[in-house]
Parts: C-alpha cells; structure tokens; sequence
C-alpha cells in the first residue's frame, strides 16, 4: 500500500496510508494536496525565501469545518501541523518541516457591519482585503504597514500600524473570534465569553487553536488622508532626527511618522541621482483633516532641503501599500527588534552611528512611533502586554538568494541591535522574532504574562498540539 511520509509529534516521521489520506480527503470542501500537485507551491508559498522547510502536504481549507476536520487528524494521527495566514512570517512559522500546511489563505470572507461599525473578516485576508472592504465606507480598523501581510497571524501577535497612536494594539480593536480549538470544538471567545482564551489569543499568537474568523472594530477614517512619503540624503540626519523627536513629542494621536535610514532603492519618487545614495526618510500618515494636517506638518514640510516630498492627499488603502514594493517575496530577509521607552539622545546617537555600518542597498533600520492610546491599558489587558511600548525599532536586511553578500548583511543586523538593545524597554514584538530567536527572546516578549500564557495553553492545548509558533508550553 502507498504511504506518506509526514513529520508526527514524537518528533520520528510517521508512514500515513494513502487509504487513510483519501479518506480524509474526500470529505473536505477544499482540497489535500501533495508536492507534485499544481496547487502545492501556493499552498506553502511564503514571504521569507530564508526559509526552506519543506512540507509533507497542504490542507487548503475551504471552510471552518475543514478546520475541525483537519485538527482531528492530525490530533488523532499524532501529526505536525502548522498553521498558513498571510504566509508573512519572517521566522516561517506558516510551514512545519516534513508536516502538514493548514492553509487558510483562499478564506478570505470580509463582512462589514457599518450599523455597528465591525467587520468580520476570514483568516486568509491580508491587510488590503480588509483596508478594500471598510474603506468603502470610510471605516478602518487598526492594521499593519504592508498590505500584503496576513491579518490572522499580525492579530495573534498583537499588531501595530498607521492608527495605533490612536486606538491601540489590533487586538484592542479586536471584538471577537471563531475557533477550533485542539479537542476540535469551535468556540466564540470575546470579553464576555470564554474570556480566557480571548486575553491569550489577544497577542499569544496561534498556540490555542485555529481561528476561524476575526471581528474587529472599526474607525471613521478617510478615505482621502494626509500621507506619503518625504526624504533627505542622511547627511542631514541628526538636524532630522531632532526635528522628528520634536514633532512626535507634540504630535496628536492623529499623526504617525515612521523614521528610516535606508539607502535610497530606485523609487519613481525620488530623484534618479538620489538611487543608491544613503537617505533618511519620513513614512507619514495623519488621519485628521487636510487643515489639521498642514498645520502638525508644517515643521516637517519646512525642513532643510528634501530629496523628494509626496506627503499629499491620498486614500488610505492607497498609503496602506505604499511600502509594498520595497518588500518582495522570496527575497532572504533577516531583522531583529526592540521596543523602545522614547528618543533620549543617546539612542539617536546610536541609530545613526549603527547605521553607518551598512553597505547593502536594502537593508534599512527603522523607528516605528507607537505611543498614545495603547500606554493606557494595564500591561495584563492582553497577552500582548507590552504597554510601555513607545517606538518600535526595527533593523533589517534582504538580500537575493545566493548573494555571497547575506552573511555580512545579517551580521550588520546583529551589530546595530546589540548596540541598539540596552534601551529596550525589554521587551521586543514576537511577531518580528526571526528563526534563530529562541524560548528566551519569547519570554521576554510576554514578560509578565508569560506565566498566565502557559496556564490558558494547559487548559486548552494540554498535549501542545499547535506548536509551530513562538511556543507557550503548557503549564
Ligand atoms: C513585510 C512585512 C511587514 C510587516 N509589517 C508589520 C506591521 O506593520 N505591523 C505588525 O504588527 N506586524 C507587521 N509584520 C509582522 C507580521 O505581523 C507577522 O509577520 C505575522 O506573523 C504575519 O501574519 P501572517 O498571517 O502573514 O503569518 P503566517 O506566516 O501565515 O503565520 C504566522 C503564524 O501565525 C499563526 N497563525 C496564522 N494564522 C492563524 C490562524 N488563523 N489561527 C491561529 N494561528 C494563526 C500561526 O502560528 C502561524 O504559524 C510585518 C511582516 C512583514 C513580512
């Protein structure tokens, strides 16, 4: 009879008849593929091209049921399963090694309730599919920068972008979820209803289960902002950087300004003399009004004289992509972060002085400003914790498969974090933790939490059943 190796949770690799797989198979409303089959390379397709873990087969879930039925066969089977959003993890946490894909990216459902101001959304949309769907209404909820990005796994993780000034963490914005959890029940979990496992799935990543679907809140935003983009050659640099802690330190919630040092990529906005020249760049977004906006950015417009300045009216969804280009899939990415407390002068010392270091024309450092509402929750108001969090400072390289320049590209990463890393708040986002990130680096994330995390897994996941993930072992 003809088997399938696949990867099993004793760690050896199981024979799985092709009997038993057919059977499997044959009841779901997607589909089961293997490596030769067409549908394969989607199924396992991520960002990270690092990452080469090579799964045994793919479940590409059609429904929520296909969900119950894949956690039950893999429970019962004894099988590695990970668990497919967007497929943007850099650590490649979508994928199990020799195991089995659960593959949720064709669930893309977005029901927008403009009543009650929420939206549901499937766990195979990306940021733009849910940005797309409210913004037809003017409406949007807290999501990242890249709109290619999976929702489902940036939520578990906690999430941050263009609106947390304003509202918070994504997990505050979060209302409600569908879930299957390891015994195979699907369950809603919400502040009022199974209230544990909602502050665990608020920023504990995909240890509890399968989330089926995600209801957020929504805002009032937009369409039409005012965003984009504005750069200098990064001789001006610390002249820059004092102007932005200036700007931030008065800035209202409304105004979120991303800084990053960067060499200039060959971007139609910026003067074709300026490609490949070092540069320090604005990513700009303020969702008040066109009035407000000329005035809390006058002192960035006025500023020394910039390489280029597209910080205009625009519509969100439109600014929510707006970086999407210099972030290609397949690329090899490498990046560490750290959560800052503020802007003393020291660190802003050290971000220039690290970035000189870089000789790549991709890798960037960035400070990402986040203070506002989500300072206000107790650390314990969700896993995510992380509530003294105010920049988040994100140091990055990508380069092409083969280039015999990765290694020095990823040990320039390493030198600007160590450097970076004694004025860390001590905490660092385990959504950007890459794959050579170990429990340490995870339990610094949580910090306080850590401990109520691994007592909501015992109740819910007592065997570790979802274990690709930053790992919470049960209590
Ligand atoms: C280019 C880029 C830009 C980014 N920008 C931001 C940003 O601005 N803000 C921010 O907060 N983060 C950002 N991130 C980080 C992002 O939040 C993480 O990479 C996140 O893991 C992506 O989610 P995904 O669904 O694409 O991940 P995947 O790789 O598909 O999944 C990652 C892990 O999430 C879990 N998971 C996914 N879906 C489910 C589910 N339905 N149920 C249970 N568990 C699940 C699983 O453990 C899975 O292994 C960015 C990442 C990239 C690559």
């Amino acid at each position: 009879m003809t088997t399938t190796q696949i990867a099993s949770l004793s760690g050896e690799t199981k024979d799985v008849d092709a009997e038993l797989l057919n059977e499997f198979a044959s009841g779901l409303d997607g589909s089961l593929v293997y490596p030769q089959d067409e549908d394969f390379a989607a199924a396992t397709l991520i960002w990270n091209g690092m990452i080469k873990k090579k799964p045994a087969i793919a479940v590409r879930a059609g429904s929520t049921q296909d969900v119950v039925r894949t956690v039950n066969f893999v429970r019962d089977n004894g099988l590695e399963m990970s668990i497919k959003g967007g497929g943007h993890n850099i650590a490649g946490l979508a994928l199990s090694d020799g195991g089995v894909t659960l593959d949720l990216s064709t669930m893309k459902d977005v029901d927008v309730d403009v009543l009650a101001a929420l939206a549901t959304a499937g766990p195979g949309c990306t940021l733009g599919d849910i940005d797309k769907a409210t913004q037809e209404y003017g409406l949007a909820t807290t999501l990242g920068f890249v709109s290619e990005t999976g929702a489902a796994g940036l939520t578990l993780g906690g999430g941050f972008g263009y609106m947390t000034r304003e509202h918070g963490w994504t997990v505050d914005d979060l209302e409600e979820v569908e879930i299957v959890t390891a015994d195979g029940s699907v369950r809603r979990a919400s502040r009022t209803e199974n209230e544990d496992l909602f502050w665990a799935l608020r920023g504990g990543g995909g240890n509890f289960g399968v989330v089926t679907q995600f209801v957020y809140r929504l805002h009032v935003l937009g369409p039409e902002i005012t965003a984009g983009l504005i750069a200098w050659p990064a001789s001006d640099a610390e002249g820059v950087l004092e102007m932005y802690r200036q700007v931030t330190e008065s800035a209202p919630r409304e105004l979120t300004i991303a800084v990053l040092m960067r060499n200039a990529p060959p971007a139609p906005w910026l003067p074709e003399s300026a490609h490949g020249t070092p540069i320090i760049a604005f990513v700009v977004c303020h969702s008040g009004s066109e009035e407000q906006a000329a005035i809390d950015l006058a002192p960035v417009k006025a500023y020394g004289e910039p390489l280029a300045d597209i910080v205009q009216i625009r519509e969100y969804a439109q600014q929510q992509a707006i970086l999407d280009a210099v972030q290609p899939k397949g690329m090899y990415y490498y990046w560490k972060s750290e959560f800052l407390p503020g802007l003393s002068d020291d660190i802003l010392a050290t971000y220039r002085a690290q970035f000189e270091g870089n000789t790549s024309p991709a890798n960037q450092m960035i400070l990402f400003h986040l203070e506002g509402a989500l300072n206000g929750h107790p650390e314990d108001d969700g896993a995510v914790g992380n509530r003294d969090a105010r920049w988040a400072c994100v140091i990055s390289a990508m380069w092409p498969e083969g280039s015999a320049e990765g290694d020095a590209y990823r040990d320039w990463v390493r030198t600007a974090w160590q450097a970076m890393k004694p004025h860390s708040t001590g905490g660092n986002y385990i959504n950007f933790q890459t794959e050579d990130e170990g429990d340490e680096r995870t339990a610094e994330s949580y910090r306080e939490n850590h401990a109520r995390l691994a007592a909501v897994k015992a109740t819910y996941d007592p065997d570790n059943l979802f274990r690709v993930n930053r790992n919470i072992r049960p209590a």
